[in-house]
């Protein structure tokens, strides 16, 4: 099977409880709650996507007819920096994509292997690093992992995912091009943090960065 790849690049991990750990980004393009058609978003299942998985114009975009070439594409990325090779299979949904066979070639290039996922699907035997982040009323399956990430506000029940077996439990400010919008949505996810503790703020840094 061939993979269809949005966009390989090197930066740093800018959200969650990683942030600030250089890692390579394999987004795969392609998404079970959106087709990312701007005409169909306001009626999409996930309604605030802040991320082009479509147009394959990113840099090593394309078709990789199999693991080890794309493998090999993700581990140019990291020759010569040293330390531990990280990579983050995002997308879209990169379970859609990602398989045995990729996550093995991954391996024998010694990359520790993330995961961002929508949690439509159940991550495969073999991730390091599980980070789920499930959009409000969908079905959500992967009920577990290192880190759960809820953008906010959604109709969830804070509460209630506090019992789930994650290592930790982030929200973050949901995006949005209204400035005014994009402020309520940030001043409401400090008032949830303060409000229920276990629960952190993440912040999307390499936004303000200016980084990828
Ligand atoms: S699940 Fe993720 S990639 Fe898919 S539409 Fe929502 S934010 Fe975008």
């Amino acid at each position: 099977m061939g993979y269809r790849v949005q966009e390989i690049f090197r930066t740093l991990q800018g959200e969650g409880a990683r942030a600030g750990r250089s890692a390579v980004f394999l987004r795969f393009s392609g998404c079970n709650l959106w087709d990312g058609d701007p005409r169909s978003k306001a009626g999409a299942a996930c309604p605030f996507c802040d991320t082009d998985f479509v147009s394959m114009a990113g840099s090593r975009a394309g078709s990789y007819p199999d693991a080890t070439g794309l493998a090999g594409a993700v581990a140019e990325l990291w020759t010569g920096s040293g330390g531990t090779p990280y990579v983050v299979c995002t997308g879209g949904e990169p379970l859609l994509q990602l398989d045995s066979l990729l996550l093995d070639a991954l391996r024998d290039r010694d990359f520790e292997i993330a995961v961002e996922t929508n949690g439509t699907r159940e991550v495969p035997a073999g991730i390091d690093w599980i980070c789920v982040s499930p959009k409000a009323g969908t079905r959500w399956v992967q009920k577990s992992g290192d880190e759960l990430k809820i953008v906010w506000p959604q109709a969830f029940d804070l509460a209630a995912l506090e019992a789930l077996p994650f290592r930790h439990f982030l929200l973050q400010p949901r995006d949005d091009p209204d400035p005014e919008k994009a402020a309520r949505n940030r001043s409401a996810t400090v008032d949830a943090c303060l409000g229920r503790p276990t629960w952190r703020l993440s912040f999307q840094t390499h936004k303000a960065l200016g980084i990828p």
